[in-house]
């Protein structure tokens, strides 16, 4: 019998998931009903409608096959008028039990269509600053307040390694925005997850749309291996890590037996492996047009280095599927602790 580990939870269904979208309540195009019925089709089985500065109880919206969590995308930008130029923070906070309204602030100019949701808030408004002491103060609140916080589109937000650095309490960041990549901003934001990490921040890689139309729809998600379909076993698998974050491939499992790493997925061009240190790998399909559906490393000279300067709560291993069409797989940073 194989005493293999299961780094990703081996549950009989992982259910794909976007927990950023915007509706009519705000800037998006359709309404949480239609938004509902375009994830369906899709083949989503959950999803957060995060609309600007106000969070929304969706939960009627759900079904036996569908779950809507509760959240909203709160921001913050720098004074001055040019929006061209502007730098923002952006934060999704996702709420860990679906009736939970609390928000952290309320929008200055708030849209008609939500002031009946604004209306069931008991909000203090709060003086908002853009610095990064500020936006901690906002997601140590929201910690408090039982919401899971994400840090959103660095690319967007026009924002660098000065301005994320300092960030503290975040459960998440978006390592791909599909809007950010449809409009060109960026590829992929894997260096500020890596930089996010390498200042000992143990966040997870997450996948999302920020669906305002039809062109920004199922391009980013998320893969979440909970045991069933409630708002409560999806909380507690987003907690714990057990998802991964996709713009395509598919990853079916991921073990560790031993000193051996193993991952299944669908068709690849290359499996990458990256480490908290110079330690790394990437492996190739034998044929070199080929394509590949899983790939085995060896940890063993990590592990035993990571041991010998005592590093098992800060070394860590990673994952990136790279799928035959570009798209790309990212599995969250799984520390030397979890492994042994
Ligand atoms: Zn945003
Ligand atoms: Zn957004």
């Amino acid at each position: 019998m194989s005493n293999a580990k299961h780094l990703l939870p081996n549950v009989p269904k992982y259910f794909k998931t976007n927990l950023h979208t915007h509706s009519t309540i705000t800037d998006g195009k359709y309404s949480p009903e239609e938004l509902k019925a375009l994830y369906k089709e899709k083949g989503y089985q959950v999803l957060c409608v995060s609309d600007h500065n106000v969070v929304v109880d969706h939960s009627a919206l759900n079904d036996e096959e569908f779950l809507m969590l509760t959240g909203g995308e709160f921001g913050i930008s720098e004074p001055g008028q040019d929006a061209f130029y502007k730098k923002s923070y952006h934060l999704n906070i996702l709420a860990k039990k679906p009736d939970n309204l609390w928000q952290p602030f309320l929008p200055k100019k708030p849209r008609e269509s939500a002031l009946p949701y604004l209306a069931l808030v008991e909000t203090p408004d709060m003086a908002r600053r853009y610095d990064p002491e500020s936006i901690n103060e906002i997601i140590a609140l929201c910690n408090e307040h039982g919401y899971l916080v994400t840090y959103n589109h660095p690319a967007w937000s026009l924002q660098n390694y000065t301005d994320y650095a300092p960030l503290k309490g975040l459960w998440a960041m978006e390592i791909c925005n599909y809007n950010c990549l449809y409009a060109g901003r960026d590829t992929y934001s894997s260096l500020p997850y890596r930089d996010m990490l390498a200042l000992g921040n143990r966040i997870f890689p997450v996948g999302a749309d920020d669906m305002h139309t039809i062109r920004t729809h199922a391009g980013a998600w998320i893969m979440v291996g909970a045991e069933k379909l409630t708002y409560d076993s999806v909380i507690q698998a987003l907690e714990k890590g057990d998802f991964y974050a996709s713009t395509g491939p598919e990853i079916h499992s991921l073990t560790v037996e031993g000193t051996t790493l193993k991952v299944t997925c669908s068709d690849a061009r290359s499996i990458a492996l990256e480490s908290d240190c110079r330690f790394a790998k990437q492996l190739y399909p034998v044929h070199t047009h080929g394509l590949m559906r899983e790939a085995t490393f060896d940890l063993t000279k990590w592990m035993e280095s990571s041991q010998e300067r005592g590093l098992t709560e800060e070394a860590y291993i990673r994952l990136t599927v790279y799928g035959p069409y570009g798209h790309r797989a990212y599995t969250r940073a799984y520390y030397l602790s979890e492994l042994l």
